[in-house]
């Protein structure tokens, strides 16, 4: 057995759906493995298990991705234990649909809040860190809403404004050893996309080239791909995984 230190991941909403997947894959992959979760403790203790099996020491915290201070002790915890974190992947997202004229205050704030402010949050405790020790990847997680869907103005907004925030990041980060690159899904068979009607599956699935959703399995893959020295001058990309929805 070697005895080199695995390098450490931390996988935001790694309880369920992509970045369950994500944190199996880079557990294979060889990383110790980081989770946090919103609520679903069940779920993430399977998650680490599965990463477990592939050798990987993990870690797995209920954290509000929202709460800074949650945030920081949490990111502290998961450098003195389980060492210095080297991949960030911000999958933790919520989707609240409404059309804005109906949109309320709250619905606007939990999905901005959960999904721009949760990758700030997280990105702003760990990239410094990463930044110092010249070595780190970050990967965020953004949506072909990025570009404006209907019914989704909180939902868009919040993914769109992941991707200016990844590419400002890759150009501040480039030279002190940092990649910072978004993965923009389309549509992905986990529970949030349980949400919607059996119809719109239907007339969905019709629109995209490849005939079918994705797996959160196949996003993995390339969050892995991303996290991995073969994507070592990979930065300041939105690379879309959506079946051909968006070409
Ligand atoms: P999901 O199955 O609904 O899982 C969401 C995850 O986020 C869960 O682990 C959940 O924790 C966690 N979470 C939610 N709010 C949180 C909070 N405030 N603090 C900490 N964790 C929180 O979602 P998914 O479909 O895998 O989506 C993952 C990411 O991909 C999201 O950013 C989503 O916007 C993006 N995406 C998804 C699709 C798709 O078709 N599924 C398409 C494009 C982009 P609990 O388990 O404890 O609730």
């Amino acid at each position: 057995m070697s005895d080199t230190p695995r390098p450490v991941a931390l996988v935001t909403g790694g309880s369920r759906g992509i970045g369950r997947a994500v944190v199996e894959a880079l557990a294979r992959d060889g990383h110790d493995v980081a989770l946090c979760y919103q609520s679903r403790s069940q779920a993430a203790a399977l998650a680490e298990k599965a990463a477990q099996e592939h050798g990987a020491n993990t870690l797995a915290a209920r954290v509000d991705v929202t709460d800074r201070d949650q945030v920081r002790t949490f990111t502290a915890h998961v450098e003195d234990t389980l060492g210095p974190v080297t991949t960030l992947v911000t999958a933790a997202g919520i989707v609240r649909d409404s059309n804005l004229a109906t949109l309320t205050d709250d619905d606007w704030d939990a999905v901005v809040r959960t999904n721009l402010d949760g990758t700030y949050n997280f990105a702003r405790a760990l990239v410094f860190p990463m930044m110092k020790r010249r070595r780190g990847t970050v990967i965020t997680l953004s949506s072909v809403a990025a570009r404006g869907q209907a019914g989704q103005t909180n939902y868009s907004a919040s993914k769109a404004g992941i991707i200016g925030f990844t590419q400002a990041l890759a150009k501040e980060g480039g030279r002190a050893g940092l990649r910072a690159n978004t993965v923009a899904p389309g549509f992905i068979t986990t529970d949030m996309t349980g949400q919607l009607t059996e119809k719109y599956v239907k007339d969905m699935t019709r629109s995209i080239p490849l005939g079918r959703f994705g797996q959160p399995e196949e996003v993995a893959e390339l969050v892995a791909f991303l996290a991995s020295d073969r994507a070592a001058y990979i930065t300041g990309q939105v690379l879309s995984i959506d079946g051909g929805l968006v070409v």
